[in-house]
C-alpha cells in the first residue's frame, strides 16, 4: 500500500486570500540559503533550505498540471494506493478549481486527506457535501476560533460563517483534526474553551493548538520577526499547561506544539517506560549533542540513563529543527566534546558548522543525528502511543548508534 501525494503548488499568504495576521510567511523579503543536510559538501545552499524553506513556490499549478502530475506519479507507485492527499503552499480551499480537482481525485475511489485548509476560500457550505460524496475521510482544518468575527478579523477570512459551517458539517462525517495558533488575549482563555466545546459538540477528532511565536529563538528563522509589533506570547510552560488542562476538560484530544501531547505523554513518551528505555543501545563514546532549549533535558535524561557522560549542549533557539548557524555561533565552545552531533533537520550547512564549532582551535568533527527523536503534536495527533514510542526508539537507537561511531 502506498500514499501519493497531490501537491497544488501556490504561495503562503498570497493564494490563501490574503495573510492571516500571525502567518509566519509574513513580511518575508528575498532568499537566504541557510545550509542544511541536502546541500553539496563544497557549496551552501540547495533548493530545499533556499526555496523549499520559504515554500517559495509561484503561484497554484492549473489543473492540467495537477492531473498529469497526479497521473505521472501514479504511474510510479502504482495502483496499490491506499490514501491521497492534497497539500501546497498555497491553501487548498483557495485552490481556483477546488470542486473539478476533489472530482477529478474522487473518481480514483481511494480515502482523500487534505493535509492542511484553513477554510478561508470556502464561501458556500455545500461544498462540504461535495467532499463528503467524493471520498474526503481527514482533515487538518484552521479553526482559531469559533467565533466568527475573529475568523474575519484575525485570518482574513471574508466568510467566516460559511468556512465554520462547512467545518461544522465534516466534523460530523469524517475525522477532523482541527488546528488553532493560540494569541494570547485573542483567542486564548475563555473563547478558547468555547472554541474547545464547539469542536466537542461537533464531533472533531482532535485539537492541535499551536503557541503564536513572535521571535528568532522562538523559531522565526525568515528575517521576518516580530509577525506582530508588540504581540504578547506564551512561555512554553504556560502554553504547556493550558495544554494540559484544556486536554483534561474535554473528552476530544487536545495536543499541543511545541509542548505536548498529554495522551500520550509525547514528546519523549519513552521517559515514563523504564523497561523500553533498557532496550536502547548503551552509550560507549564521549560526543556533544547540540539541540534546541525544549528538547534538551528530555535528551540529556535518555542518554544518560543509556550511561553517556557528556552534555547535551542546548542552543538558545527553542526547536532543534529550526537551529541556524546563528544559533551555534551563540554555543560556548568549552563546553564542547571533540565530536558534536547536530539534529539531522537544522539548517546549518555542514562545512559552516565545522568552522563555527572549530574557532576556538579544536578540529571538532560535526555529525548530523537523526532527523527526529520524538513526535511533535503535528505528528503524533494521528498516532497511537505505541507508534509515538517506536518512533522514538528508532530516533534514539539511531542517535546513539551515531555517538557510538563517531564518538572518542
Ligand atoms: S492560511 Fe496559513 S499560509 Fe495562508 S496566510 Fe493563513 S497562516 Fe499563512
Amino acid at each position: 500500500m502506498s500514499h501519493l501525494n497531490v501537491d497544488l503548488g501556490g504561495r503562503p499568504g498570497l493564494d490563501c486570500r490574503g495573510f492571516c495576521s500571525y502567518c509566519y510567511f509574513k513580511h518575508v523579503k528575498g532568499t537566504t540559503s541557510f545550509g542544511c543536510k541536502y546541500c553539496l559538501p563544497f557549496q551552501k545552499g540547495c533548493d530545499y533550505c533556499t526555496r523549499g524553506v520559504r515554500e517559495g513556490y509561484t503561484g497554484f499549478k492549473d489543473l492540467r498540471t495537477v492531473a498529469d502530475e497526479t497521473l505521472a506519479n501514479l504511474q510510479i507507485t502504482g495502483d496499490d494506493i491506499d490514501r491521497i492527499t492534497i497539500s501546497g503552499g498555497g491553501d487548498p480551499s483557495c485552490y481556483p478549481e477546488f470542486r473539478d480537482l476533489v472530482e477529478l481525485l474522487g473518481s480514483m475511489e481511494v480515502p482523500l486527506h487534505i493535509g492542511y485548509t484553513s477554510g478561508k476560500g470556502f464561501d458556500d457550505p455545500a461544498i462540504a457535501d461535495h467532499l463528503i460524496e467524493n471520498g474526503l475521510s481527514e482533515v487538518s482544518y484552521t479553526v482559531f476560533a469559533a467565533d466568527p468575527a475573529l475568523r474575519r478579523q484575525w485570518m482574513n477570512d471574508p466568510t467566516p460563517e460559511a468556512s465554520l459551517a462547512v467545518l461544522d458539517r465534516l466534523c460530523g462525517a469524517i475525522d477532523v483534526y482541527a488546528a488553532a495558533v493560540v494569541i494570547p488575549g485573542v483567542n486564548d482563555g475563555e473563547t478558547l474553551e468555547q472554541t474547545c466545546a464547539w469542536l466537542e459538540e461537533r464531533g472533531a477528532k482532535g485539537l492541535i493548538l499551536m503557541r503564536f511565536a513572535n521571535r528568532t529563538d522562538q523559531g522565526l528563522i525568515l528575517g521576518n520577526a516580530p509577525i506582530i509589533e508588540g504581540q504578547q506570547v506564551h512561555s512554553v510552560d504556560e502554553f504547556h499547561d493550558t495544554v494540559t488542562r484544556l486536554n483534561e476538560q474535554f473528552p476530544m484530544k487536545i495536543s499541543g506544539t511545541p509542548l505536548g501531547d498529554p495522551s500520550i505523554g509525547s514528546p519523549f513518551a519513552i521517559l515514563h517506560e523504564p523497561d523500553l528505555l533498557k532496550k536502547l543501545p548503551r552509550v560507549r563514546k564521549r560526543a556533544t549533542v547540540i539541540t534546541g532549549s525544549v528538547a534538551a533535558p528530555f535528551i540529556q535524561r535518555v542518554l544518560s540513563i543509556r550511561g553517556s557522560e557528556s552534555r547535551v549542549v542546548r542552543v538558545k533557539k527553542e526547536i532543534a529543527c529550526l537551529i541556524t548557524a546563528d544559533d551555534l555561533a551563540g554555543v560556548n565552545l568549552r563546553r564542547l566534546e571533540e565530536v558534536v552531533i547536530l539534529p539531522g533537520r537544522a539548517f546549518v550547512h555542514d562545512a559552516e558548522a565545522r568552522r563555527i564549532l572549530s574557532a576556538d582551535g579544536v578540529d571538532r568533527e560535526v555529525v548530523r543525528g537523526p532527523d527526529m527523536l520524538t513526535a511533535d503534536a503535528e505528528t503524533s495527533m494521528g498516532m497511537t502511543r505505541t507508534e509515538v514510542l517506536q518512533k522514538e526508539i528508532d530516533g534514539f537507537a539511531a542517535l546513539i548508534n551515531t555517538i557510538n561511531l563517531h564518538g572518542r
